[in-house]
């Protein structure tokens, strides 16, 4: 953040409103942390943390996911809703900026488990949210079932029946279509964008790497299989496939099957996919891999570290888009940044399709109706492109991509602090 905003802490016009106007951002406006008690299928009480920080409501309702992860804390969660200000304000929508979660770890958990972990974690966030206040979604270890569950407690303990006080629903009860998709999709769409702009080429034929098999991991390699593209890896926590001929659409279904219907490890696919899994690497890590064009990391924070990036730039990477949230460290944002031809689209503007799906999915809610998968489909589409076109604008003649999606968004943030009459 300081790289791009730092010109303008000198700004001659408005002197230091814009430090004042950052040094307001830097701290949430609320902060909210609970026990949630909840019984294992032993009958034995296990307690954990839950969190919700409500950081910004300059531009609207706080809005942001929820991830449930044991390395989850109050830093983690602070980090993630700053970024997501910004991100929110890319939109263009009328969305403050929000994250929350627990350090309870769904892995190797049962359904009711799950539920009744769900349904306590509710108990307590429900006295905090409301659709004009505060709309969590999913995020790490909270997917839709898991939003099925705290929406169904939700109801019971609210009576309120049509609210979009969570987004990410099923479509029974007022979901909206492609909000799985959308995430990973729009990191895509972005991705075209700035190759077709800045590069003057397609993704047809090119390898693109991606990390991760979770949500935003297997939309982001459906689409970029449907545009042509070649997927050489996915990865989980504990090891990377690695598709040297591009992954199939029969690859993709063995792994959709096995994260979303099994849960399981991608170590069990071993031999069941034309990939081959290495154990303890990422597709950061693997030297073994060869050309990779395009980086699509979309698994968690800080996966990409200075040797990642390194060896990104000695395989020929040509771009590397976040499908995760601050994926690459701040020593790998150096390397990437050290080779200007290297195009890099941080995740607040590369992964805003799933939060703006969400908006939609609000406004969808407000308006009682369900609205068309095509109509979602290209309001997605157009708002990826919006937010390209003010990252170009903000960016300048001679800023970065990077530079400019940072400009975009803090500047409509400081400038609704100005008419708020929060910060003068
Ligand atoms: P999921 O829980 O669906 O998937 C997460 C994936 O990342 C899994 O494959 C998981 O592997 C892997 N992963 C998690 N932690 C680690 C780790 N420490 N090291 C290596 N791999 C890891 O989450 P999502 O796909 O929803 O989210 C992925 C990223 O995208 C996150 O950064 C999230 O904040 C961001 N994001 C998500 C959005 C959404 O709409 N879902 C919207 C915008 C951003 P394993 O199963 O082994 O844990």
């Amino acid at each position: 953040m300081a790289l791009a905003i730092e010109p303008l802490f000198h700004d001659p016009v408005n002197g230091d409103f814009y430090k004042r106007a950052f040094l307001y951002m830097t701290e949430p406006e609320r902060m909210i942390s609970f026990h949630v008690p909840w019984m294992d299928d032993e009958g034995k009480l296990n307690v954990n943390r839950g969190w919700r920080v409500e950081f910004s409501s300059a531009l609207g309702p706080y809005k942001g996911g929820l991830r449930f992860h044991p390395t989850v804390d109050d830093g983690i969660l602070k980090f993630l809703g700053f970024e997501q200000i910004f991100k929110n304000a890319l939109t263009g929508l009328p969305l403050g900026g929000a994250k929350g979660g627990s350090d309870f770890d769904p892995k190797g958990k049962s359904e009711a488990e799950i539920r009744r972990f769900c349904e306590s974690f509710m108990t307590q966030l429900c006295r905090y949210i409301d659709a004009s206040t505060d709309v969590p979604a999913g995020d790490i270890g909270v997917g839709g079932r898991e939003i099925g569950f705290m929406y169904g407690q939700y109801k019971r303990l609210s009576n309120k029946h049509g609210e979009g006080v969570l987004t990410g629903k099923s479509l029974l009860f007022g979901g909206i279509h492609f909000r799985p998709e959308a995430t990973g999709y729009g990191a895509v769409y972005m991705a075209q964008h700035a190759i077709e702009d800045k590069l003057g080429q397609t993704l047809e034929g090119k390898r693109c790497a991606v990390s991760g098999s979770g949500n935003v991991a297997q939309y982001a390699s459906q689409m970029l299989m449907k545009l042509g593209a070649k997927v050489v890896s996915v990865s989980d926590s504990n090891g990377v496939i690695v598709f040297e001929n591009g992954m199939t659409p029969g690859d993709w279904d063995e792994v959709i099957h096995a994260k979303q219907v099994k849960r399981a490890r991608l170590s069990l696919l071993e031999g069941a996919t034309s990939g081959v899994y290495h154990h303890g690497h990422s597709p950061w890590t693997l030297p073994g891999l060869q050309q990779i064009d395009f980086a699509f990391p979309c698994a968690t924070q800080n996966e990409i570290d200075e040797a990642g990036a390194q060896l990104l730039l000695e395989k020929g990477c040509m771009g590397v888009f976040e499908g995760a949230n601050l994926p690459t460290t701040a020593e790998g944002q150096a390397v990437l940044r050290s080779n200007p031809k290297v195009l890099y689209i941080p995740g607040k503007a590369a992964n805003a399709g799933g939060v703006g799906t969400s908006g939609l999915e609000m406004s969808q809610n407000a308006s009682k109706t369900q609205w068309k998968k095509e109509k979602v489909d290209a309001m997605l589409k157009e708002m990826m492109s919006g937010i390209y076109k003010q990252m170009v604008e903000a960016a300048g003649d001679d800023g970065t991509l990077e530079e400019g999606c940072n400009r975009a968004g803090f500047l409509k943030v400081a400038h609704a602090l100005k008419g708020l009459g929060w910060v003068y």
